[in-house]
């Protein structure tokens, strides 16, 4: 396992295109798919979807978007996947709140099986979670933001063996965690350990490796010299930068 490992693909560029794609799959499939949403799954929901009021990149008819299913959410006890499905429908009809096609851009694979959704939604988490960072958000702390991210995980996200990998790490946010800037920092570490575990496994891109991020040819000084260890000052300035200079690039059949 190379830290300089494929350097032959910029993955370094956030598009809103992956964004949006991730935000409507997400909410139109690992939502809806749940027949009943209750209890901690519907607070997991709630914190969700303010924490996508508060920093998901969207235009102002997206966020007026999220807020209307919010509004259907946060006052029941229970609610319905199927019901919200025809909530999300309708408001989407009228609002037309994506501003993309929200095809794959930056999380297209080399061949369909790759990359995708898991990887829209590590972007969408990386930057809620640096738009909070750099918003200076009162309404969560990074605890907070974590555990949001967390909650999604465990209730929504379809890949099980994922959201029990995912699970065991935070564990540590609790004590490791408190500004927002380490929920940034955590959220990219606990990102490399995966990256370190799936590398070589059949999941991986042949032509986007797992690698330990940022490569040195992209931030040179995120890489302590001659050591394996990180300046995590210029990591955190680093992650800042990609994740709040969003691309509108479209693909080109938009
Ligand atoms: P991804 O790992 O999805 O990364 C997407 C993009 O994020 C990269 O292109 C790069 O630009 C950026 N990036 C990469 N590393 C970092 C970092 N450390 N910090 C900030 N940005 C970074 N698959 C499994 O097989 N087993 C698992 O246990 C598992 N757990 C997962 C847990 C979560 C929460 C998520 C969202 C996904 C998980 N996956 C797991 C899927 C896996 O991590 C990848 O998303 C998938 O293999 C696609 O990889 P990718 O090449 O598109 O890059």
């Amino acid at each position: 396992f190379h830290k300089d490992k494929g350097s032959m693909h910029n993955d370094n560029t956030v598009y809103l295109s992956d964004l949006e794609a991730t935000l409507r799959y997400s909410l139109e499939h690992e939502i809806l798919s749940r027949s009943v949403i209750s209890g901690e799954s519907l607070n997991a929901l709630n914190s969700y979807l303010e924490l996508l009021i508060e920093c998901f990149p969207s235009s102002i008819r997206g966020k007026k978007f999220i807020k209307l299913i919010w509004e259907n959410t946060h006052l029941n006890k229970t609610v319905s996947g199927e019901k919200l499905g025809n909530l999300i429908n309708n408001y989407e009809f009228l609002l037309k709140p994506y501003v993309t096609k929200h095809s794959w851009i930056g999380c297209e694979g080399s061949q369909p099986m790759y990359r995708k959704y898991p990887c829209g939604l590590w972007t969408t988490f990386h930057t809620l979670s640096v738009q909070a960072s750099i918003k200076n958000l009162t309404t969560f702390n990074g605890r907070q933001v974590l555990q949001t991210i967390a909650g999604y995980v465990k209730y929504f996200f379809g890949c099980t063996d994922c959201s029990e990998h995912f699970m065991n790490m935070a564990t540590t946010i609790q004590t490791n965690v408190s500004s927002l800037d380490d929920a940034v920092l955590w959220l990219w570490s606990a990102h490399n350990q995966v990256n370190q575990r799936l590398t070589g496994d059949v999941t991986e891109d042949p032509m986007h490796p797992k690698i330990l991020f940022p490569l040195k040819v992209y931030c040179e000084t995120c890489h302590q010299n001659g050591t394996d260890e990180w300046n995590k000052t210029e990591v955190l300035k680093y992650l800042k930068n990609m994740y709040s200079a969003i691309s509108l690039q479209k693909t080109p059949y938009d």
